[in-house]
């Protein structure tokens, strides 16, 4: 403790001359220095206290400073900070046994990583080589990941800097009945025309010539965008036909966060599986880095006596597989999964149901578990978003007032776009969840402000 700076102003100082933060323009940051958490909560320096319906970047799962999941770093750490990919580790060989017991099917090998991005990465290049194709698809509201390829893969405006146009990415669109592509006007419509599209997309590239179709499981920073039923098991069977692989991108909507272990446990039944699923954050909650891909028999099978040409220093690093040990152990032994269900079923999802119904800036409200999202609109008939695609400035400032009337109140919020993300970790208290739908009831009021009645 002694070298770090001790007072909010230093944090702040040193920050602004030395941290390069992300997806930010560097001049005009002002982040707020964070102390301590616990729980649900976290706390700044003036001792201001904020409920967490951010889970920070949608990763603390199981809370702030879950007592088994620090005990399990200290201990490991106490024991072997560090070790290298190629031996056989306690803490690494149970990660993998527990994640490959949550994968349906014979995803049975896990691949770790340092995150989302780079499991994406090792996805796409597996499906590359199973099956000797170029060509991924993947969908226009999504995100991959910040790596090369996965910045590719990914559809939302995040990529446009860093867009090569040359990976052999080819975007699709997805379904989302609010703002259908396909002019559907009920969610089986939506569900039939997105499968058809996804497939006349497929044919028109070359059946031949595409790898992988990789889809968020249920699309995460593009809106939470449930899924219509059919969605997945229809995408499942398109891609059997053309002996296309499937990943399934579970980095946001995996482990609780959507109510289930995975996400796809909502979808795909009868022992319907994707080749390949990726995951990170709620693994363990992001107290240590990790990610990770779950390996098909059939796929782990090629590399049975050729090497797999990719590798990482810190592929299952000894901390982070603890971290997620514990994790997925205190969330098995105090049905945290089970509870997240159980939030988003009897008490987000009716609030937030509520709110709508009280404020004329909400359009729509989706989402499951603890994975949910306000779709804001300036006029609900028109379905008009509070703020234009891609605003900034003054455009942007509903929902600038909108984060800000939250802080103000004590709740620290996920704005993106013109949707509030409300997305708290699984282990909210239902006391918690009422005072953090109370201060967006009143936050709301900014939003209606800019909406017609
Ligand atoms: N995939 C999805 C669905 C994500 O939401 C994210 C991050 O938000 C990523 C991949 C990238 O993960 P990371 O930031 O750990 O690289």
């Amino acid at each position: 403790m002694s070298n770090r700076p001790a007072d909010k102003a230093s944090v702040k100082a040193a920050d602004r001359a030395h941290v390069f933060h992300s997806w930010s323009a560097q001049g005009a940051l002002d982040p707020l220095p964070v102390h301590h958490a616990a729980g649900s909560y976290f706390w700044d320096y003036d001792g201001n206290r904020y409920l967490d319906f951010a889970s920070q970047l949608v990763n603390a799962n199981i809370g702030h400073q879950h007592p088994k999941v620090v005990a399990a770093i200290q201990e490991q750490a106490g024991r072997m900070c560090t070790v290298a990919p190629g031996f056989a580790v306690d803490v690494r060989s149970e990660a993998a046994r527990l994640v490959a017991e949550r994968t349906p099917g014979d995803l049975d090998k896990i691949f770790f990583t340092n995150g989302g991005a780079e499991a994406v990465e090792n996805a796409v290049r597996m499906a590359r080589l199973h099956t000797g194709r170029p060509k991924l698809l993947s969908a226009y509201r999504s995100y991959h990941g910040a790596t090369s390829t996965a910045i590719n893969l990914t559809g939302d405006p995040r990529r446009w800097a860093s867009d090569t146009g040359t990976a052999g990415v080819v975007h699709f669109w997805g379904p989302y009945l609010y703002r259908s592509a396909f002019h559907a006007t009920s969610e089986a419509q939506e569900c039939e025309r997105a499968l058809a599209h996804l497939e006349e997309t497929i044919v028109f590239e070359g059946a031949h010539t595409v790898a992988a179709v990789i889809l968020e499981t249920i699309p995460g920073g593009s809106g939470i965008l449930v899924p219509p039923p059919g969605y997945l098991p229809g995408v499942r069977e398109i891609c059997d036909r053309y002996g296309i692989v499937l990943i399934l991108d579970e980095v946001m909507a995996g482990f609780g966060r959507a109510g289930r272990w995975l996400a796809l446990d909502h979808y795909l039944e009868n022992g319907a599986a994707p080749d390949l699923v990726t995951f990170a954050k709620g693994v363990n909650s992001g107290y240590v880095p990790l990610g990770g891909v779950a390996i098909s028999a059939k796929i782990a099978a090629d590399f049975d006596e050729r090497p797999y040409p990719g590798g990482l220093t810190y592929s299952g690093h000894p901390l982070a597989c603890a971290a997620a040990v514990a994790t997925l152990n205190a969330m098995a032994e105090e049905g945290i999964v089970d509870h997240a269900a159980h939030l988003g079923e009897h008490v987000l999802g009716p609030g937030l149901r509520a709110l709508a119904d009280r404020h004329p800036a909400v359009g729509e409200v989706r989402g499951t578990g603890v994975f949910w999202a306000l779709e804001l609109v300036s006029d609900r008939e028109r379905r008009t978003p509070l703020v234009p695609y891609q605003a900034t400035g003054d455009a942007n400032r509903p929902m600038t007032e909108l984060a800000a009337a939250c802080k103000q109140r004590g709740l620290w919020p996920l704005v993106s776009g013109n949707r509030l993300h409300v997305v708290p970790p699984c282990t909210l208290s239902e006391a918690e969840a009422r005072e953090g739908l109370a201060i967006l009831d009143a936050a709301l009021a900014t939003a209606d402000a800019h909406a017609a009645g």
